[in-house]
Protein backbone atom coordinates (compact mmCIF):
# COMPACT_ATOMS: atom_id res chain seq x y z
CA UNK A 1 0.00 0.00 0.00
CA UNK A 2 3.00 2.12 1.25
CA UNK A 3 4.41 1.33 -2.28
CA UNK A 4 1.24 1.97 -4.45
CA UNK A 5 1.29 6.12 -2.49
CA UNK A 6 4.38 6.52 -3.04
CA UNK A 7 4.49 5.73 -6.51
CA UNK A 8 1.25 7.72 -7.05
CA UNK A 9 2.90 10.48 -5.53
CA UNK A 10 5.40 10.04 -7.75
CA UNK A 11 3.72 10.12 -10.71
CA UNK A 12 1.34 13.15 -9.69
CA UNK A 13 4.83 15.54 -8.90
CA UNK A 14 6.05 13.84 -12.07
CA UNK A 15 3.49 15.22 -14.53
CA UNK A 16 3.35 18.04 -12.95
CA UNK A 17 7.14 18.89 -13.31
CA UNK A 18 6.32 17.23 -17.07
CA UNK A 19 3.84 20.77 -17.35
CA UNK A 20 6.26 23.22 -16.19
CA UNK A 21 9.70 21.67 -17.41
CA UNK A 22 8.56 21.02 -20.78
CA UNK A 23 7.14 23.47 -23.70
CA UNK A 24 3.58 22.32 -25.26
CA UNK A 25 5.16 22.73 -28.51
CA UNK A 26 8.50 22.56 -30.61
CA UNK A 27 11.17 25.49 -29.80
CA UNK A 28 13.93 27.21 -31.84
CA UNK A 29 16.36 28.99 -29.87
CA UNK A 30 17.07 31.57 -32.03
CA UNK A 31 19.87 33.02 -30.25
CA UNK A 32 22.81 30.83 -29.67
CA UNK A 33 26.33 31.86 -30.00
CA UNK A 34 29.44 29.37 -31.05
CA UNK A 35 31.66 31.18 -28.30
CA UNK A 36 33.51 29.77 -25.03
CA UNK A 37 34.60 26.89 -26.17
CA UNK A 38 30.63 26.06 -27.09
CA UNK A 39 31.01 24.85 -30.70
CA UNK A 40 28.99 24.04 -33.87
CA UNK A 41 29.56 20.49 -32.94
CA UNK A 42 28.39 21.04 -29.36
CA UNK A 43 25.20 22.59 -30.71
CA UNK A 44 24.43 19.52 -33.09
CA UNK A 45 24.59 17.05 -30.02
CA UNK A 46 22.89 19.84 -27.63
CA UNK A 47 20.11 20.93 -29.69
CA UNK A 48 19.39 16.69 -30.56
CA UNK A 49 19.58 16.32 -26.53
CA UNK A 50 17.19 19.29 -25.44
CA UNK A 51 15.03 18.74 -28.63
CA UNK A 52 15.05 22.59 -29.37
CA UNK A 53 15.63 24.00 -33.14
CA UNK A 54 19.10 26.92 -32.92
CA UNK A 55 19.36 29.73 -34.83
CA UNK A 56 23.37 30.23 -34.63
CA UNK A 57 23.98 34.11 -34.62
CA UNK A 58 26.94 35.78 -35.48
CA UNK A 59 28.01 38.95 -33.91
CA UNK A 60 29.09 41.88 -36.32
CA UNK A 61 29.72 45.58 -36.03
CA UNK A 62 32.47 47.52 -34.91
CA UNK A 63 34.77 46.06 -32.16
CA UNK A 64 34.10 42.77 -33.33
CA UNK A 65 35.83 40.19 -35.62
CA UNK A 66 33.07 40.24 -38.42
CA UNK A 67 32.71 44.14 -39.09
CA UNK A 68 32.31 44.28 -42.58
CA UNK A 69 30.93 43.34 -45.83
CA UNK A 70 33.68 41.20 -47.44
CA UNK A 71 33.31 38.66 -43.99
CA UNK A 72 29.84 37.71 -44.53
CA UNK A 73 30.59 35.32 -47.37
CA UNK A 74 33.32 33.58 -44.91
CA UNK A 75 30.44 33.15 -41.80
CA UNK A 76 27.70 31.21 -44.17
CA UNK A 77 30.36 29.21 -45.61
CA UNK A 78 31.06 28.07 -42.35
CA UNK A 79 27.80 26.86 -41.77
CA UNK A 80 26.96 25.67 -45.02
CA UNK A 81 27.20 21.80 -43.76
CA UNK A 82 24.67 22.16 -40.64
CA UNK A 83 21.31 23.18 -42.42
CA UNK A 84 19.57 22.31 -39.91
CA UNK A 85 20.46 25.43 -38.33
CA UNK A 86 18.90 29.01 -38.99
CA UNK A 87 21.73 31.60 -39.59
CA UNK A 88 21.04 34.70 -37.60
CA UNK A 89 22.94 38.25 -37.84
CA UNK A 90 23.44 40.10 -34.88
CA UNK A 91 24.11 43.73 -35.37
CA UNK A 92 26.08 45.27 -32.62
CA UNK A 93 26.51 49.26 -32.32
CA UNK A 94 24.11 52.05 -34.50
CA UNK A 95 26.45 52.15 -36.70
CA UNK A 96 25.99 48.82 -38.26
CA UNK A 97 24.11 50.15 -41.15
CA UNK A 98 26.91 51.55 -42.57
CA UNK A 99 29.21 48.88 -42.89
CA UNK A 100 26.65 45.78 -44.07
CA UNK A 101 25.18 46.07 -47.48
CA UNK A 102 21.43 45.21 -47.78
CA UNK A 103 22.44 42.51 -49.61
CA UNK A 104 24.77 40.99 -47.53
CA UNK A 105 22.21 41.03 -44.71
CA UNK A 106 19.68 39.28 -46.89
CA UNK A 107 22.48 36.22 -46.77
CA UNK A 108 21.26 35.28 -43.60
CA UNK A 109 18.29 33.95 -42.31
CA UNK A 110 17.38 36.75 -40.10
CA UNK A 111 19.17 40.05 -37.83
CA UNK A 112 18.77 41.64 -34.82
CA UNK A 113 19.67 43.45 -32.84
CA UNK A 114 19.59 44.95 -29.22
CA UNK A 115 19.73 48.89 -27.55
CA UNK A 116 22.81 47.53 -25.31
CA UNK A 117 24.89 50.17 -26.88
CA UNK A 118 24.13 53.64 -27.63
CA UNK A 119 25.95 56.83 -27.35
CA UNK A 120 23.65 59.26 -24.55
CA UNK A 121 22.78 62.62 -25.25
CA UNK A 122 26.52 64.16 -23.72
CA UNK A 123 28.71 61.80 -26.65
CA UNK A 124 29.36 59.14 -23.98
CA UNK A 125 29.26 55.63 -25.55
CA UNK A 126 27.21 53.48 -23.34
CA UNK A 127 27.68 49.77 -23.02
CA UNK A 128 24.81 48.94 -20.21
CA UNK A 129 26.12 45.61 -19.82
CA UNK A 130 29.39 46.77 -18.32
CA UNK A 131 29.59 48.72 -15.29
CA UNK A 132 32.26 51.11 -16.23
CA UNK A 133 31.13 51.90 -19.38
CA UNK A 134 27.95 52.83 -18.11
CA UNK A 135 26.71 56.48 -17.72
CA UNK A 136 24.07 56.80 -15.42
CA UNK A 137 23.39 61.36 -14.06
CA UNK A 138 19.96 60.32 -13.07
CA UNK A 139 18.14 57.13 -13.42
CA UNK A 140 15.13 58.61 -14.62
CA UNK A 141 16.69 60.68 -17.50
CA UNK A 142 18.52 57.28 -18.16
CA UNK A 143 16.02 55.54 -18.69
CA UNK A 144 13.72 57.82 -20.34
CA UNK A 145 17.01 58.08 -23.04
CA UNK A 146 17.23 53.87 -23.01
CA UNK A 147 13.36 53.72 -23.86
CA UNK A 148 13.39 56.64 -26.62
CA UNK A 149 16.43 54.64 -27.66
CA UNK A 150 14.76 51.20 -28.08
CA UNK A 151 11.55 52.79 -30.04
CA UNK A 152 14.48 55.01 -32.44
CA UNK A 153 15.61 51.33 -33.18
CA UNK A 154 12.43 49.63 -33.75
CA UNK A 155 11.37 52.51 -36.08
CA UNK A 156 14.28 52.85 -38.32
CA UNK A 157 16.83 49.63 -38.04
CA UNK A 158 15.84 46.84 -40.38
CA UNK A 159 15.55 43.97 -38.10
CA UNK A 160 13.47 41.20 -37.58
CA UNK A 161 14.17 40.39 -33.84
CA UNK A 162 14.74 42.94 -30.44
CA UNK A 163 16.73 41.05 -28.04
CA UNK A 164 17.93 41.06 -24.77
CA UNK A 165 14.55 43.10 -24.53
CA UNK A 166 13.87 45.37 -21.55
CA UNK A 167 17.58 44.83 -20.53
CA UNK A 168 18.42 47.33 -17.27
CA UNK A 169 22.02 48.04 -16.23
CA UNK A 170 22.96 46.35 -13.08
CA UNK A 171 22.99 49.24 -10.75
CA UNK A 172 18.85 49.43 -11.64
CA UNK A 173 18.26 45.55 -12.79
CA UNK A 174 17.05 45.30 -8.91
CA UNK A 175 14.44 47.53 -9.60
CA UNK A 176 13.07 46.58 -12.99
CA UNK A 177 9.32 46.45 -12.28
CA UNK A 178 9.98 50.29 -10.83
CA UNK A 179 11.12 51.42 -13.76
CA UNK A 180 9.31 49.80 -16.48
CA UNK A 181 6.15 51.33 -16.23
CA UNK A 182 3.09 50.81 -18.00
CA UNK A 183 3.58 53.44 -19.97
CA UNK A 184 6.90 52.85 -21.00
CA UNK A 185 6.44 49.07 -21.92
CA UNK A 186 3.47 50.42 -24.29
CA UNK A 187 5.68 52.65 -25.79
CA UNK A 188 8.27 49.61 -26.75
CA UNK A 189 5.23 47.48 -27.64
CA UNK A 190 4.04 49.88 -30.00
CA UNK A 191 6.69 50.34 -31.69
CA UNK A 192 7.60 46.36 -32.35
CA UNK A 193 4.08 46.12 -33.58
CA UNK A 194 4.34 48.94 -36.03
CA UNK A 195 7.27 47.54 -37.26
CA UNK A 196 6.75 43.69 -37.37
CA UNK A 197 9.29 43.19 -35.25
CA UNK A 198 9.09 39.71 -32.62
CA UNK A 199 10.94 40.25 -28.95
CA UNK A 200 12.91 37.83 -27.47
CA UNK A 201 11.93 36.35 -24.34
CA UNK A 202 15.07 35.58 -22.98
CA UNK A 203 16.31 32.97 -20.96
CA UNK A 204 20.07 33.70 -19.70
CA UNK A 205 18.51 36.94 -18.64
CA UNK A 206 14.91 36.12 -17.48
CA UNK A 207 13.05 39.48 -19.42
CA UNK A 208 10.87 40.65 -20.38
CA UNK A 209 8.51 40.75 -16.95
CA UNK A 210 5.35 38.18 -17.78
CA UNK A 211 3.59 41.41 -17.02
CA UNK A 212 5.46 42.83 -20.61
CA UNK A 213 4.61 39.27 -22.08
CA UNK A 214 1.20 39.60 -21.64
CA UNK A 215 0.80 43.02 -22.83
CA UNK A 216 2.32 42.55 -25.81
CA UNK A 217 0.96 39.55 -26.83
CA UNK A 218 -2.48 41.52 -25.94
CA UNK A 219 -1.13 43.93 -28.56
CA UNK A 220 -0.18 41.27 -31.10
CA UNK A 221 3.28 41.41 -30.77
CA UNK A 222 5.48 37.89 -31.86
CA UNK A 223 7.80 36.37 -29.70
CA UNK A 224 11.18 34.60 -30.08
CA UNK A 225 12.75 32.33 -27.94
CA UNK A 226 16.57 33.10 -27.41
CA UNK A 227 19.21 32.73 -24.95
CA UNK A 228 22.09 34.39 -26.03
CA UNK A 229 24.68 32.07 -24.14
CA UNK A 230 28.42 33.03 -23.18
CA UNK A 231 29.43 29.51 -23.64
CA UNK A 232 27.96 25.55 -23.18
CA UNK A 233 26.49 25.97 -19.83
CA UNK A 234 22.77 27.14 -20.50
CA UNK A 235 19.75 25.18 -19.47
CA UNK A 236 17.20 24.67 -22.68
CA UNK A 237 14.88 27.58 -22.72
CA UNK A 238 13.67 27.04 -18.91
CA UNK A 239 12.74 31.20 -18.62
CA UNK A 240 11.01 30.24 -22.14
CA UNK A 241 9.18 27.42 -21.14
CA UNK A 242 7.61 28.79 -17.84
CA UNK A 243 6.62 32.69 -19.84
CA UNK A 244 4.70 30.59 -22.52
CA UNK A 245 2.76 28.69 -19.84
CA UNK A 246 2.14 31.46 -17.55
CA UNK A 247 1.58 33.94 -20.07
CA UNK A 248 -0.43 31.13 -22.11
CA UNK A 249 1.17 31.82 -25.82
CA UNK A 250 0.80 29.42 -28.46
CA UNK A 251 2.71 28.78 -31.48
CA UNK A 252 1.01 31.67 -33.13
CA UNK A 253 2.02 34.12 -30.43
CA UNK A 254 5.85 33.26 -32.03
CA UNK A 255 7.83 34.23 -35.03
CA UNK A 256 9.65 31.60 -37.46
CA UNK A 257 12.25 32.60 -40.21
CA UNK A 258 12.54 30.97 -43.31
CA UNK A 259 15.71 28.44 -43.62
CA UNK A 260 16.74 30.03 -46.65
CA UNK A 261 18.96 27.03 -47.30
CA UNK A 262 16.43 24.48 -46.46
CA UNK A 263 14.22 26.90 -49.06
CA UNK A 264 16.71 26.40 -51.86
CA UNK A 265 17.10 30.33 -52.01
CA UNK A 266 20.82 30.32 -51.02
ZN1 LIG B 1 23.99 37.65 -28.63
Amino acid sequence: MKRIAVSIIGLISFTFCNCQNNSPFPLTDLHVHCKGGFTIEDAVIKSKNENISYGIVTNVGIGFPVHNDSQIDSVINSLKNYPQFLIGMQAEGREWLNNFSKESISKFDYVFTDAMTFTDAKGRRNRIWIQAETWIDNEEEFMNYLVNTIVKILSTEPINMYVNPTYLPAQMADRYDYFWTEERMDRVIKAAKDHNIAIEINNRFKIPSAKFITRAKNAGVKFTVGTNNMDSNFDGAAYAIEMINKCHLTPADFYQPVNKRQNGKL
